[in-house]
């Protein structure tokens, strides 16, 4: 059972809450503009990080209120909960380094047709 600890309330079980999907998905500030990509970037497609993602829930059978949690997707550890209108804490994922360096030890090893002495390969699939 998940504990998140709701900012007016403090620790209650998961099932008290409901999920709100990805936090910090603004309202894009001139609609009129965007093409359907863009628009279709927008409605559907969010971050699917393994690692700490920034989520919102609402406390639907206590204080009703929403708030955003920092949330490890791959321990589900809640690393961190704020209010709306806060700013996001500075908090990083215990996993990630070992994860990218998972990455890196499977690519590499594998090398008979690897690319030549000099080349690197980039990117292990970290967002910004
Ligand atoms: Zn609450």
């Amino acid at each position: 059972m998940l504990i998140i600890d709701c900012p007016w309330c403090g620790p209650r079980q998961e099932t008290e809450f409901g999920y709100g999907g990805q936090a910090h998905v603004a309202y894009p500030e001139d609609p009129y503009a965007l093409d359907d990509a863009a628009w279709a970037e927008y409605l559907f497609y969010r971050d699917n990080p393994k690692g700490v993602h920034a989520e919102r829930w609402v406390h639907s059978v206590g204080c009703r209120r929403w708030f955003n949690a920092l949330r490890d997707t791959h321990t589900y550890d809640v690393l961190a909960v704020y209010r709306m209108g806060e700013p996001r804490p500075d908090v990083a994922s215990p996993h990630t380094p070992q994860d990218s360096e998972l990455v890196q030890s499977t690519v590499v090893p594998g090398t008979p047709e690897s690319p030549a002495p000099g080349s690197t390969t980039s990117g292990t699939g970290n967002h910004p």
